[in-house]
């Protein structure tokens, strides 16, 4: 407890995107004994329980601690079957020296034998703003490769709102709610996976902001909903559309915005004409009157916040349904105005940062498009597959875990000739490494992050780095320095200072701002007076354009052989592929199996008992999990959380992917479940 406590540091919450100030107080050996919410912009003083629990991960005895190199004896597909620490066996431990000449080497023999497009970096959202402009610098600069991405590509998607606005970021924080009279919020469960966003929003809507709903299943915030809008799984685009119809065929549109500030407004209404209420009843099995109601309820809102998240975004077709929610609102006119605002939750810590940073292969730093983008996440692990990329350096992701269809993307990894993994636990995909580089968690490093509300904040190190474990961007400078680049005096102050000045967003900010300020929103500059479409400022331009929709519906439909829709998301206990939360006594006693989330009336059919073991199946793989009766969910759903390497739910996931994000498909796909 507090009374043993020997020290303190302030570092920001890893485990969401909200950006939580968190003091950690220290005993003993450096070992974290309370984390306390400390009075950050983003969270005054709260914490969710990942923030309360989830730090022993920094002490956690299976830190990587010292570089690895691969046994000469080790079979390259062992971590086919291997999972969590038994990967060590497969290593010797080596010196830092060693093991980057041979991390530089591997990769510097790949380019020469096979050219630079051979090579990919998968980067990470997990980091800092100075890791992800600096792993870009070394793909694009040190490998010549235009194969670089991040694990953003699995969650959120850069293009929609950049069509819509100009740049992707949002228009509006979410503190902007406090000014809202309406909330529009489809295919997202801030409660869980935004926790202290949440307990603000939540505050809002007891004060009588009202909320509508887009979600299949009931959540925490479904009892705050003056709708629910309970869609069968993939049918946003319909739902959207029939509201954006209804508003406009009602007048109820705004129609000096649309006038003034809207390009493609004709070619919307053109596309969603056929969307009339009884059709969106038909394909959603939402009643019409409801659908009419919402819609009149948002379009007549003085001002209306709409977020969305991962329900929107993580199907074949999510960049259009992320098109069809921007459009209802730019239709209404519920942008540019106080209380009025296109939010995208995003998901980790950095998903902002590392986009700006550039850590994307369709765009240089700040959103300069790029003409012959290169490989996305998944893309990569198909490409690895078929001999075409060849060597592989993955700073902070998991692919072994997050990816679609895990058989594909590990037949991928076991192909590659050089992997060099750089994280801070032997993850599953570090099993296929040839070089595993022990990084320095977020907690323990000194640089930037920015969150969600394009809040960018410092951060000092709370805690030293166990063992030799060094920062992201300083193991990446050394291996840029081993291929030739010209990176022995880069630091975290130079690196941010460059990033600011490559990234327009962030004009006026430098690293003495951040010493000094802490933490600062871009753009610090307000745009001229009628010039922006954005409530806090944010200008890109005087207009917002809708852009057509063209979704089809879910890519893999139920049939008799495979009856149940799979969905797969986040626990509020667990964060990601589990790495770090797991290892916290507290958030895995909290939560601490993989279970498939049924409704009770399915079990019940099946003859399932509340706990029993039962296989869940799909076309590419079959896991075994206790049953779990949920009457949240629709019948014929089946959900699971994507933490769980002992029943991992992307065996089963279907390796499809958006065609304008590359995002791939999540929230649905066709299963079979029974008895074990
Ligand atoms: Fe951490 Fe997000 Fe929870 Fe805040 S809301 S404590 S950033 S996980």
């Amino acid at each position: 407890g507090p009374a043993s406590v020997t020290a303190s540091g302030e570092t920001v919450c890893p485990f969401c995107s909200v950006g939580c100030r968190v003091t950690l107080h220290l005993a003993g050996d450096q070992v974290v004994v309370w984390a306390e919410g400390a009075d950050g912009p983003a969270n005054h003083g709260r914490l969710c329980v990942k923030g309360r629990f989830g730090f022993p991960y920094l002490r956690h005895p299976d830190r990587l601690t010292t570089p690895l190199v691969r046994r000469a004896d080790a079979p390259k597909d062992a971590g086919l079957s291997l999972r969590g620490a038994d990967v060590l066996a497969l290593f010797r431990p080596a010196g830092w020296d060693e093991a980057l000449d041979m991390a530089a080497r591997g990769f510097a023999r790949a380019r020469q034998a096979h050219g630079p497009q051979a090579l990919a970096v998968l980067g990470s959202a997990k980091g800092s703003n100075e890791d992800a402009y600096l792993l870009q610098r070394l793909a694009r600069e040190g490998f010549s490769t235009p194969h670089v991405d991040h694990c953003t590509r699995l969650c959120a998607s850069v293009p929609p709102l950049a069509e819509a606005t100009g740049f992707s970021a949002v228009t509006a924080p979410i503190e902007e709610i406090a000014a809202a009279d309406v909330v529009l919020m489809v295919g997202s469960n801030p409660d869980s996976n935004h926790p202290v966003a949440a307990s603000f929003m939540k505050n809002a809507f007891r004060r009588g902001v009202k909320l509508i709903l887009v979600d299949p299943g009931m959540q925490a915030l479904s009892r705050f909903a003056t709708h629910h809008l309970r869609t069968a799984p993939g049918t946003d685009v319909a739902l959207l559309s029939a509201m954006t119809r209804l508003v406009i065929a009602e007048g109820r549109h705004d129609q000096a915005f649309v006038a003034d500030r809207l390009e493609g407004f004709e070619a919307l209404k053109a596309r969603v004409a056929p969307y009339t209420l009884d059709v969106a009843e038909r394909l959603t099995g939402v009643p019409a009157a409801e659908i009419a109601a919402a819609a009149r309820l948002f379009a007549g809102a003085g001002a209306a916040m709409t977020f969305w998240g991962m329900g929107a975004s993580q199907h074949a077709f999510g960049a259009d349904n992320i098109r069809a929610v921007i459009a209802l609102a730019l239709a209404c006119g519920q942008v540019g105005r106080p209380g009025a605002g296109l939010h995208p939750l995003r998901g980790q810590n950095n998903v902002q940062g590392s986009c700006d940073a550039g850590l994307l292969p369709a765009y240089l730093p700040g959103y300069r498009p790029l003409a012959a983008p290169g490989h996305t996440v998944v893309e990569m692990f198909d490409a690895a597959r078929m001999g075409e990329v060849r060597a592989l350096y993955v700073v902070g992701g998991n692919p072994a875990m997050a990816n679609p269809d895990l058989a594909a993307t590990r037949a991928g990894l076991a192909r590659l000739e050089h992997l060099v993994v750089q994280d801070i636990f032997p993850t599953e995909t570090a099993a296929f490494a040839d070089v595993i580089l022990p990084a320095a968690a977020l907690a323990e490093r000194a640089g930037t992050v920015t969150n969600t509300d394009r809040l960018v904040q410092r951060i000092a190190p709370a805690v030293p780095p166990p063992g030799e474990a060094r920062a992201d961007w300083r193991i990446i400078r050394d291996l840029g320095v081993r291929l030739g680049l010209p990176w022995a005096e880069l630091t975290v102050e130079r690196l941010f200072d460059e990033m600011a000045r490559e990234v327009p967003a962030l004009a006026g900010f430098d690293w003495p701002l951040m010493e000094r300020a802490g933490h600062a929103r871009y753009p610090l500059r307000p745009a001229p007076e009628g010039d922006s479409l954005f409530a806090d400022g944010f200008a890109r331009g005087p207009r917002a354009a809708v852009v057509p929709l063209d979704a089809t519906g879910a890519d893999e439909a139920p049939d008799p052989a495979f009856p149940f829709i799979l969905m797969t998301g986040r626990l509020r206990e667990h964060w990601h592929t589990g790495s770090m939360t797991r290892r916290s006594p507290v958030l895995e006693a909290l939560s601490p199996e993989p279970r498939a989330h049924m409704h009770p009336d399915d079990m019940a059919r099946l003859g399932i008992a509340a706990r029993g073991t039962v296989e869940v199946r799909t076309r590419r793989g079959t896991v075994r999990l206790a049953a779990w009766p949920d009457a949240a969910l629709r019948p014929g759903v089946v959900w699971m959380a994507m933490s769980f390497f002992e029943a991992a739910a992307n065996e089963l996931t279907v390796n499809r992917l958006d065609p304008t994000t590359r995002v791939p498909e999540f929230k649905c796909c066709a299963a079979a479940v029974s008895l074990a």
